[in-house]
């Protein structure tokens, strides 16, 4: 799909940010691009059609992608918030970060039984996945289905997730 690789070569490697040695995937020239959002929308869509009741993403890339997926799909959208930003009774799940711990929260009123379609920008250790798949489940929802931008190869995120169906578009 030209789109697709457009969309791909848009993704911008930022060395050393935020710390030295780390080679940032930035996805923001892709998301200025208006045929490559559609494009990625609609691939991050594609194995899950007609599979989930709402989407989330995590703040705050993840957040962009939710959106302009719970629009074509015609869904509703659930955020999954950094910790402290929520108005209501919300559940939350602390999470290792490549330097230090992190907590993500998520109001907790959503039906039982909602199938959710998880979603953020890049993959890397999988523990903002694998924590953002506890909160859903401790609200009630169930995880349909796992789709990413970028997946990160060599740092453990499939194997932690151990989900057969994680979807990556990209590979890095
Ligand atoms: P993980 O929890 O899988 O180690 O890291 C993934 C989280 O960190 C995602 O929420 C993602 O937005 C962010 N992240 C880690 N590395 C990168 C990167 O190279 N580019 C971007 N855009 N986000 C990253």
């Amino acid at each position: 799909v030209p789109a697709l690789e457009r969309a791909e070569s848009l993704i911008t490697l930022i060395p050393d940010y935020p710390k030295p040695g780390i080679l940032f995937r930035d996805v923001a020239p892709l998301l200025a691009d208006g045929p490559a959002l559609r494009a990625v929308t609609d691939a991050l869509i594609a194995p899950f059609a007609g599979e989930f009741d709402v989407v989330t993403g995590v703040e705050a890339r993840g957040f962009l992608l939710a959106g302009a997926v719970a629009i074509a799909a015609g869904v509703g959208l659930v955020p999954i918030r950094k910790a402290g930003k929520l108005p209501r009774p919300a559940a939350s799940a602390d999470y290792t970060l490549e330097y230090g711990t992190a907590t993500i929260e998520m109001h907790d009123d959503i039906p039982v039984g909602t199938r959710v379609l998880l979603l953020d920008d890049v993959l890397a250790t999988g523990g903002t996945i694998a924590a953002a798949k506890d909160l859903v489940a401790r609200v009630g929802g169930i995880v349909t289905g796992t789709a990413v931008l970028m997946e990160l190869e060599g740092l453990g995120g499939r194997e932690i997730l151990g989900d057969p169906r994680l979807h990556h578009i990209f590979r890095g």
